[in-house]
């Protein structure tokens, strides 16, 4: 007998789809596989089948597994017995070591061999998990090696997966506390639509469905959902990444996924945001306003379906400052707080540096209230180049010398170092950040309608 840490330790294997698979055995089993006897998993087994064969089910059971004993329709098929009979065989060939050279790829123990000799191949274990593997000739001529706890495993696993945008997909969190949570919730979507009888209907999703047809937006919905929710349940640890495997095993797709992932620092900015209901619903605010233009004849509402370029940039490491200033009116689109998670969390901006900038621009803004010099901001603004917006920093560096303020605006040192350091292609940075700043502090100054878009260009000669 093995000691309960080794166990646990055993419990998961680390690649998404046999993981899910051995959850929702535990789920629907009540413990673990390995402290299942034979009749508890026959038992799971039939139910499984019994799922898999109802008309709602065999369409996406067709993307998962193409070709298997679940989707047969040939004539005098027999889809219930030779499903049992390729389930029961996993069962009882669990823990069976037949002195097999190869090896499980997912978990390392000796491989199980059929007993009708046949290979296991893509069409009973899709393979998404690792790309070594996934690189695997789509034919699988000689099927991958697997032991048998594994390859039932991923029988269960559609189970617990998502559908996003139309397909499948296997969901993993680090986290397995989460991915216990969002299971129960998988079973839940399951058991109601079994009791209403839903799954007779060839147009109910068989796997849990709320509808999301971008993928994108599926994504950040489980992480909204993850920071909100499970924190409440004090199950998040600050460390949790999210993927999603989008399943095409059907289609000629040669990888049979597509692979979307939230990394850590970005899932934290997230948790970050949810903490308030305030802020939350500013980031909501924020999100509305970047939706592609929506199919109108649609029902389903635009954050389930339409393209979002925050979501998109967020994803592709491309910068969402620009959505933080809304300079028709003058503001911010969001609480600086958000702004500083932003730059700390997935610019990786020092916090120093973030405060530098901060203290930079509310000083400024200091400068321009006490002058009531409102097109110094417009000045700041529409500086379209380093060398201007450099030169527009001058202009209020000596505005707050002629105010006779005792301290300079900002040293030399602190300048270079956190405001302008050596790599001058991040100045956009650093001036949408004063903007922002200053329309925080400025607002009702500058929303009092004076403000005119069109200034004439201060002659700059006297700086030279
Ligand atoms: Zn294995």
């Amino acid at each position: 007998m093995m000691n309960n840490d080794i166990e646990i330790k055993n419990e998961f294997v680390g690649d998404p789809i046999v993981d899910s698979g051995l959850l929702a055995v535990k789920l629907l089993a009540n413990k673990e596989i390995n402290h299942c006897s034979k009749e508890e998993l026959k038992k799971i087994s039939d139910e499984l089948i019994e799922l898999y064969l109802t008309p709602a089910w065999s369409k996406d059971i067709l993307s998962i597994f193409p070709n298997s004993t679940y989707i047969q329709y040939a004539k005098n098929y027999d889809r219930e017995g030779k499903s049992k009979e390729f389930l029961y065989e996993l069962i009882d060939g669990l823990n069976k070591s037949e002195n097999d050279p190869d090896y499980c790829i997912f978990c390392g123990k000796p491989a199980y061999k059929r007993k009708d000799g046949k290979p296991f191949v893509k069409t009973q274990i899709p393979l998404v998990g690792s790309s070594e593997f996934t690189n695997f000739s789509p034919s699988f001529k000689n099927g991958i090696a697997i032991c048998a706890k594994c390859a039932l495993a991923v029988q269960f696993a559609p189970i617990l997966f998502y559908k996003t945008g139309g397909k499948p997909s296997c969901i993993s969190c680090n986290n397995m506390e989460i991915m216990k949570v969002f299971g129960e919730e998988c079973l839940e979507y399951i058991n109601q639509r079994k009791l209403l009888n839903n799954y007779k209907s060839k147009d109910i999703s068989g796997i849990f469905d709320e509808g999301f047809k971008s993928s994108q937006n599926a994504l950040f919905h489980l992480a909204y959902k993850t920071s909100t929710k499970y924190k409440k349940l004090g199950l998040l640890k600050q460390n949790e990444e999210i993927v999603i495997y989008r399943i095409d095993n059907y289609n000629q797709n040669p990888a049979g996924v597509t692979i979307y992932k939230i990394p850590n620092n970005i899932f934290r900015f997230v948790i970050n945001v949810m903490t308030s209901p305030e802020y939350k619903k500013n980031w909501y605010n924020l999100l509305s306003k970047h939706y592609a233009k929506s199919d109108a004849n649609n029902d389903s509402p635009v954050w389930k379906i339409s393209y979002n370029r925050i979501h998109d940039s967020l994803l592709k490491n491309e910068s969402i400052l620009w959505t933080f200033r809304d300079d028709n009116e003058k503001k911010p689109t969001i609480p600086w707080i958000i702004v500083e998670y932003y730059m700390e969390l997935v610019r990786n901006m020092n916090k120093q540096r973030i405060e530098a900038i901060k203290n930079l621009a509310d000083k400024i803004a200091i400068c321009i209230e006490e002058n009531n010099n409102k097109k110094r901001i417009n000045d700041i603004i529409s500086a379209r180049d380093f060398p201007t917006f450099r030169n527009q920093l001058r202009l209020v560096f000596r505005d707050w010398q002629k105010l006779g303020k005792d301290k300079p605006m900002i040293t030399y040192e602190e300048y270079i170092s956190t405001i302008i350091p050596e790599d001058y292609s991040n100045w956009k940075e650093v001036q949408d950040l004063i903007i922002i700043r200053l329309y925080e502090k400025l607002h009702n100054m500058l929303s009092s309608g004076e403000i005119s878009e069109v200034e004439p260009i201060e002659p700059e000669g006297d700086e030279e």
